[in-house]
């Protein structure tokens, strides 16, 4: 049955906190920053009710209630057109006898609320989820936060605010964290920890997207709590040491073990780990030895392919947007899909995620060989996108010249005792330490333009989103086409739905 607009529980159960602006909310992940998420006062003292209760999240819930979206957003909600619901049923939630009295009032209250369209609430988000910041330990290959990080340093969540709203996070179902990586950022870890010792917030599901490789940092608290750790590992052994640069296989993998230990001895037995899979040129090699070392610890798995938001140096990483250059250079790709699978299928427990793994791989079959008429490449997709990168790499080899020469500008006019402000603020994103000042000028005609070499590269970035675009929406449509046809219109990948 189609959704409406209307059923989105979200804005009664959800809320997302982003330190970016300052601090911004959102009740789903589709309210993100820059652009949607809703400004709070998370430095000025607002507290976690006024928050839930302000102006914006009202707006959101009369216009939800009514049935007309008001946010630009919630116009072009991909949870509505590709999915199947809007995340858990509330009464499913309310029937689990494993959760306080203070849980399922919470819940009953956000039920009432819903059904009555309710602007002002008296109950409490359900879920959290709590994004740290951009921080991170590690220097993956096929990280986009990794400009966010360059560009600008998004902040963090302030753990002080967050540490007086124990009253509202004992009423949460699930408490989520995540970053960059939480446990890198200090604010994140300092909540963990607070999370962790406090006896009163242990009913609450609490969810770790993490890296893994910190997690001996505060794996001693984690006994007695429902944990669930969402581990991002895409490969196997050296391979997976090469995708998460900076990581160690053997330190992450002795952090899950010690994990299990800890599970083990625990009853009632609530704590899981779940490993989330990039898909990615560089692992696909170990991917059948990372799924059986998964087999036999029996973890949670989710695949997904890489996705290409922007040009970056490892834009030849995601088989989807190059997946000509994945049949070169890795020419048994099909089989070590193949016998991935055929591990998956011979576990019981892994049939749903043999089903996942096959879909990505029957796309990528689809998109190389154009089966179903998905006819993706008759435009030239991957030639285009190809060209696109190849041109960055110019551009910025251009920009690095062209730094250098202002480098080496700035220097001589303030050894000559001039200063020029605007030289100074773009050698300041360069690094460069502050000038002396001294006499002001202005740039001369003769000083390469920064700017605009500026404006050339985020125009490619420009190109690339909307090609980008096109193509998700080009092979989201075919894909769908094809599900009806064979009746499995559920199959959509989620990257295929944004
Ligand atoms: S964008 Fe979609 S999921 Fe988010 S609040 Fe709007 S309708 Fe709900």
């Amino acid at each position: 049955m189609a959704l409406n607009f209307s059923d989105c529980t979200n804005p009664w159960t959800t809320l997302l906190l982003y330190p970016e602006q300052g601090g911004c909310i959102g009740p789903c992940c589709h309210f993100a920053p820059p652009n949607g998420a809703f400004p709070f006062g998370m430095k000025t003292g607002e507290s976690l009710a006024q928050v839930w209760n302000s102006e914006h999240m009202q707006q959101l819930r009369r216009s939800i209630a009514t049935g007309k979206p008001h946010f630009d957003t919630c116009r072009t909600c991909p949870t509505l057109r590709f999915e199947s619901n809007f995340g858990p049923e509330l009464t499913d939630i309310i029937s689990q006898t494993s959760l306080s009295n203070y849980q399922i009032d919470n819940a009953k209250a956000a039920l009432s609320h819903f059904k009555s369209g309710d602007s002002e609430v008296s109950s409490f988000p359900l879920f959290y989820l709590l994004r740290f910041g951009c921080g991170c330990n590690l220097k993956c290959i096929m990280c986009n936060h990794d400009a966010m990080r360059k560009n600008h340093d998004v902040g963090s969540l302030d753990f002080e605010w967050l540490n007086r709203q124990e009253d509202a996070f004992k009423k949460a179902y699930i408490v989520t964290v995540t970053g960059g990586e939480p446990l890198f950022i200090k604010s994140g870890r300092d909540f963990i920890s607070w999370f962790l010792s406090n006896e009163k917030l242990r009913g609450v599901d609490f969810h770790i997207c993490t890296n893994g490789i910190l997690l001996d940092t505060v794996m001693p608290l984690i006994k007695n709590h429902n944990v669930t750790l969402e581990v991002s590992i895409d490969s196997f052994g050296e391979l997976y040491e090469r995708i998460r640069v900076g990581g160690s296989w053997k330190r992450l993998a002795d952090n899950i073990d010690a994990f299990l230990r800890i599970k083990e001895g625990q009853k009632p037995n609530n704590m899981l780990v779940r490993i989330h899979c990039t898909l990615t040129l560089t692992g696909l090699p170990g991917l059948p030895d990372l799924v059986r070392w998964t087999a036999e610890r029996k973890l949670g798995l989710h695949f997904a392919f890489m996705e290409i938001r922007e040009l970056t140096d490892s834009f030849e990483e995601s088989m989807l947007d190059h997946p000509r250059w994945m049949r070169q250079t890795v020419p048994d790709w099909g089989h070590l899909f193949k016998q991935t699978i055929s591990i998956l299928e011979q576990e019981d427990i892994y049939k749903a995620e043999a089903v996942q793994l096959k879909t990505l791989y029957d796309q990528l079959v689809a998109v190389l060989n154009d089966l179903h008429g998905f006819q993706v490449d008759r435009w030239g997709y991957e030639d285009r996108m190809h060209a696109l990168w190849r041109q960055r790499e110019v551009r910025q080899a251009e920009y690095r010249h062209l730094q250098e020469q202002c480098k080496q500008a700035l220097l001589f006019l303030n050894r000559k005792g001039i200063f020029v402000p605007e030289m100074e603020s773009l050698m300041l994103s360069c690094g460069l330490p502050a000038m002396h000042e001294g006499k002001t000028d202005t740039l001369s005609s003769g000083i390469p333009d920064y700017e605009e070499q500026l404006r050339r590269i985020e125009a490619l970035q420009y190109e690339v989103v909307e090609l980008r675009n096109q193509r998700d929406n080009l092979m989201a449509s075919r894909w769908r086409k094809l599900g009806q046809k064979l009746g499995i219109a559920k199959t959509l990948p989620f990257e295929m739905c944004k």
